[in-house]
C-alpha cells in the first residue's frame, strides 16, 4: 500500500515535470545518413513550417533583378569585441556584442542596424547556384528603432543578417584561430561560454568586396523562423582550411552528440525579389569596376591637363 502510493506520487511528479523540462528551443537539425547525405527535413512547427519567406535559400543569377543600393557604412567594426564570450548554444557558437555602437548603415537597409551577435553554419545555409560552402558566419542586427533583437524579430525588416561564406582552402584563415582555440573549452557542454582567448574585429571577418551580394527579404533559419530579416549574402568568400571546418563539427549539441551540420534546408524562393548587387560595370569587353573606371578618366584628365 505505501509502496503503491509511492509509486503513484513518484508517476504523478515526473508527469507534473515533464511538460515543462520540454522547452520550446529543444529543436534539432537532422543527422545525416552515414553516406553523409540528409534524408529527412528538419520538423520545426510553426512558421517555419508553415511561412511563405522563410531562408535560407538558394541564391541564383538568373532568378535575381539587378540592384543599386548606397554602399554599406560598417562603423566600429574595426573595434576588437568588448569582454568577448564565446557560448556553446547547442546549435552553433557565437559570440556576442554588447557595444551599441557597432552599427552598419546604407546598402539599401532602411536605417541604423545594431550588431547584437556573431555565430556559424558548418556546411553554408545560402547555396549560390547551387554550391554551398564549407561555412556560413552570421552577422545578427537589430533596427536601433528597437531596444533588443528579440522586440526587432516580430517586426518585418527589423533584422539584418549579413552573410559571409567560406570556401575551404589549403590554408588556415588566421582570424579564425581565436574561435576555434576558444571553442574547444565548450565544445562538450551546450549552454557554455568562455572569454575569448585572443581578440576578434567583426571586419576581420568580412570579404574585401562589399558591393557584390544578393538580397532578399525573409526569416531567422531557427525556430521560431521570423519573417523578419533583411538578409545580405556576399558573393565574395573567404578561406578556410578543411582542419579548421572539422574543428566546427566537434561542437557538441544539448544531448552530447557531435553537431555534425548545423544548416537548415534549403526553402523555396516563392513570390519574393531576389535582388543581386554589383558596382562591376559589364558594358565594356571586360568587367571594369566603375571606381577604377572613374579613375582611369580622371588620371587622364589631369594628364590632359598639364
Ligand atoms: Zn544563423
Amino acid at each position: 500500500m505505501t509502496s503503491n502510493w509511492l509509486i503513484g506520487m513518484i508517476a504523478l511528479f515526473v508527469a507534473t515535470l515533464l511538460p515543462s523540462t520540454i522547452r520550446a528551443d529543444e529543436w534539432h537539425y537532422p543527422t545525416p545518413a552515414p553516406n553523409g547525405v540528409i534524408n529527412e527535413p528538419e520538423r520545426w512547427g510553426g512558421q517555419c513550417e508553415t511561412g511563405r519567406r522563410q531562408s535560407p535559400i538558394d541564391l541564383t543569377y538568373q532568378a535575381a533583378v539587378k540592384g543599386d543600393f548606397a554602399p554599406f557604412l560598417f562603423s566600429n567594426y574595426m573595434n576588437p569585441i568588448r569582454n568577448a564570450q564565446l557560448t556553446n548554444t547547442g546549435h552553433s557558437i557565437q559570440i556576442d556584442n554588447t557595444d551599441p555602437s557597432v552599427t552598419l548603415y546604407g546598402g539599401g537597409l532602411p536605417g541604423k542596424f545594431v550588431l547584437d551577435q556573431m555565430h556559424f553554419h558548418w556546411g553554408s545555409e545560402h547555396t549560390i547556384a547551387g554550391v554551398r560552402y564549407g561555412l556560413e558566419l552570421h552577422m545578427v542586427h537589430h533596427d536601433s528603432r528597437y531596444n533588443s533583437l528579440t522586440e526587432a524579430a516580430a517586426v518585418k525588416n527589423a533584422v539584418a543578417v549579413i552573410g559571409v561564406l567560406f570556401h575551404v582552402s589549403n590554408q588556415d584563415n588566421t582570424h579564425m584561430d581565436v574561435v576555434l582555440e576558444t571553442s574547444q573549452d565548450i565544445r562538450d557542454a551546450a549552454g557554455k561560454s568562455a572569454p575569448l582567448k585572443g581578440k576578434l574585429s567583426p571586419h576581420n571577418l568580412l570579404p574585401k568586396n562589399r558591393t557584390s551580394y544578393f538580397r532578399y527579404e525573409g526569416s531567422l533559419t531557427t525556430p521560431t523562423c521570423a519573417e523578419s530579416v533583411i538578409w545580405t549574402v556576399f558573393t565574395e568568400s573567404l578561406p578556410v582550411s578543411l582542419d579548421q571546418v572539422e574543428l566546427f563539427k566537434t561542437i557538441h549539441d544539448p544531448s552530447g552528440h557531435e553537431l555534425v551540420i548545423n544548416f537548415r534546408s534549403l526553402q523555396p524562393l516563392n513570390a519574393r525579389a531576389l535582388v543581386y548587387h554589383t558596382d562591376m560595370d559589364y558594358s565594356g569587353s571586360g568587367a571594369i569596376p566603375k571606381l577604377s573606371l572613374t579613375l582611369i578618366v580622371a588620371a587622364i584628365a589631369a594628364l590632359l591637363a598639364k
